[in-house]
């Protein structure tokens, strides 16, 4: 059986420049995690940014999982097999709502260890067929329950039989900031080379929020670390996580954050048409979801580079309610959008 390979570029604290150039060849596809790239958005954002105001994406759906959750889940099983928690005979389990069980599929896989995962049973269809196509076994929890019905379900699974399996637990596994500390925060302190002014990323189990804002809060103080959620608790925003009415992961630290900002599901959807049909790039719901804020906080700046996370792409989503009645968000309409944001935006000038 293969072990983890540390792959995650080692970057001094201290260092900025020098060039990553990701592996030519790998061996594993672990070696393929992270070093993703960083989008500037600068056609849905044409005309209403100052001239030194700019934003990046980093684009997770670049990971071979698909999705950020990549890194955190092997830097979760890297550490649980280095401490000999997780080891032969052990089944890998964890409570998802998508993307870090397709990631632990896909390491399982390749580690050589069965993946069983607890998601509600609304997950998309996509989403559940590339977990059995990882060779995982999905169990299902009550989709009224969400998130929260799923993490209680794994719960009581580990409890009846805790000798069978290996929960990395990602809610309240300080190794999944540990892995955005060491490889998110780098990537992007290095991208702009130390430019970035402010960090904006959607909250899940705030992993992204509070590894990557550890890296760069000590790089400069004054980059402002900035967490967005859903507005409601019945929001649709998957991956994300009201907080106030939410089962509070335990790695979330809210002292750490400069600023929260709400974001609403049906905003959050006109972004993703928007970035599909003027930035050419199709992603999720948080995505969308991310760049409202990005955009939103970008406007009343007169210097800045805001940096967001692009969770994942949007192929995953085709058959949820994300693409339910589209049709009416084509591009004259969304172009009415921009410029109802560029009114508010002058607004607050
Ligand atoms: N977006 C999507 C699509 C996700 O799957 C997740 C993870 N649940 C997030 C955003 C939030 O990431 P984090 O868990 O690091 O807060």
């Amino acid at each position: 059986m293969a072990t983890i390979s540390q792959s995650s570029p080692r970057l001094r604290a201290d260092e900025v420049s020098g060039e990553v150039v990701p592996a030519a060849h790998a061996n594993i596809v672990l070696e393929l995690i992270g070093n993703t790239p960083l989008l500037e958005i600068t056609r849905l954002t044409e005309g209403l940014l100052r001239p030194r105001v700019s934003i990046f994406a980093k684009l997770e759906g670049f990971n071979p999982g698909g999705s950020v959750k990549d890194r955190p889940a092997r830097k979760m099983l890297e550490i649980g097999l280095a401490r000999g928690d997780l080891r032969p005979g052990k089944v890998i389990i964890d409570s998802s709502s998508g993307n870090t069980g397709i990631a632990l599929a896909m390491i399982g896989a390749t580690i050589g260890y069965p993946v069983e995962l607890v998601m509600p049973a609304n997950a998309s269809r996509e989403r559940k067929k590339i977990l059995e196509a990882f060779g995982a076994k999905p169990i299902y929890s009550d989709q009224l329950e969400g998130s929260d019905g799923a993490i209680r379900l794994c719960r009581k699974i580990v409890a009846e039989n805790p000798e069978r399996y290996f929960k990395p637990d990602q809610y309240n596994n300080e190794a999944n900031s540990l892995a955005h500390f060491e490889t998110t925060g780098p990537e992007i302190w290095r991208q702009t080379e130390g430019r970035v002014t402010h960090f904006v990323a959607t909250i899940g189990t705030s992993g992204t929020v509070m590894g990557t804002g550890r890296f760069l809060k000590p790089r400069n103080a004054d980059i402002k670390i900035i967490a967005v959620e859903p507005d409601d608790p019945m929001h649709g925003l998957e991956g994300l996580k009201y907080m106030a009415a939410s089962i509070v992961p335990g790695i979330y630290h809210e002292d750490e954050l400069d600023d929260k900002m709400p974001v609403s599901t049906e905003d959050a959807y006109e972004m993703v048409y928007a970035l599909g049909q003027f930035e050419g790039i199709l992603v999720g719901q948080s995505s969308g979801a991310a760049m409202v804020a990005a955009l939103k906080l970008a406007r009343d700046l007169n210097e800045g580079c805001v940096v967001t996370v692009f969770p994942d792409f949007g192929d995953k989503y085709l058959s949820t309610n994300l693409w339910i009645g589209w049709q009416e968000w084509r591009r004259e309409r969304l172009q009415h959008l921009i410029r109802k944001w560029n009114v508010s935006a002058n607004a607050t000038t």
